[in-house]
């Protein structure tokens, strides 16, 4: 076999060109990779749900006609899979075009957020959600409210899904010369360190099965990273097992574009 290495000298035109061409084509290879990985994930999410509905329309077709608690349960069930599939492919079209999303007009986010908890206290009646105002309500961020808000309602709709009933959540705001700092804490059950990481990951979840009877496909905090990073901001994590979790989303300020 021939060596088809060609060797250059790092610092001339051409050997400019190769680095770059290297690392273009590293770039592509990984995001194909990550393609492929995501389609695996989603046809092993979509799965799942269709065999669940799959078993009952059987059921259905056998005993339905005759047994009134089969027809009701089975009827339930497949109601139930049929719309968290729903969800969850609403939720991969959304990864797949947040991709796109260019549009990053000012938003004051305060004014969302409070759309927001009035929305969940109206969901979770038994939630105590404390939001501490900012000393003055200009915060403005650079992201369109729709995708602001479906940050904020993900994340506080998780602190309340992972805390024992009655949920106490507090959000709280930071500004400092550079940026606009949102955290939000609970006091729910926490994650342990070796899945802390892993909860931005799409369809990651901690617990799956318990995960999976409270709706979740655990593609809500990709999205939400997805969404933050198109902003230019980050997304952090403190948390311990059962004490609780504070999320941390930072947000450049307005002049970062000028
Ligand atoms: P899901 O739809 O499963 O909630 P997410 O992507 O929103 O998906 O979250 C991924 C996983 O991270 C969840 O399944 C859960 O295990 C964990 N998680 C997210 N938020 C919290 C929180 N506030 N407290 C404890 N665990 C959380």
């Amino acid at each position: 076999e021939k060596d088809l290495t060609i060797s250059y000298d790092a610092k001339d035109e051409i050997g400019e060109l190769i680095d770059v061409y290297a690392s273009m084509m590293a770039k592509l290879k990984s995001s194909f990779e990550q393609q492929q990985q995501f389609i695996a994930d989603a046809s092993h999410e979509l799965r799942t749900p269709i065999q669940v509905v799959e078993g009952h329309l059987a059921l259905l077709n056998r005993w339905g006609k005759y047994d009134p608690v089969v027809l009701d349960e089975s009827l339930g069930i497949s109601l139930r899979e049929v719309n968290q599939m729903k969800t969850l492919i609403d939720e991969m079209l959304e990864l797949a075009r947040g991709e796109q999303i260019k549009e990053r007009p000012p938003t004051n986010i305060v004014e969302y957020t409070i759309e927001v908890i009035k929305e969940l206290s109206q969901i979770h009646p038994s939630a105590y959600i404390e939001h501490i105002l900012p000393a003055r309500m200009e915060m403005e961020v650079l992201i369109s409210s729709n995708a602001y808000q479906q940050i904020i309602r993900n994340i506080l709709s998780n602190a309340i899904r992972y805390s024992k009933s009655p949920a106490h959540v507090c959000i709280s705001y930071k500004k400092t010369p550079l940026e606009i700092i949102v955290n939000v804490k609970d006091h729910g059950i926490g994650i342990a360190p070796q899945h802390v990481l892993k909860i931005f990951d799409r369809f990651y979840r901690v617990d799956p099965v318990r995960t999976r009877n409270l709706g979740g496909s655990g593609l809500g905090l990709s999205i939400v990273k997805m969404l933050i990073e198109n902003a230019s901001g980050s997304i952090h994590v403190i948390s311990e097992e059962g004490k609780g979790s504070t999320f941390t989303m930072v947000f450049p300020l307005l002049f970062e574009d000028l």
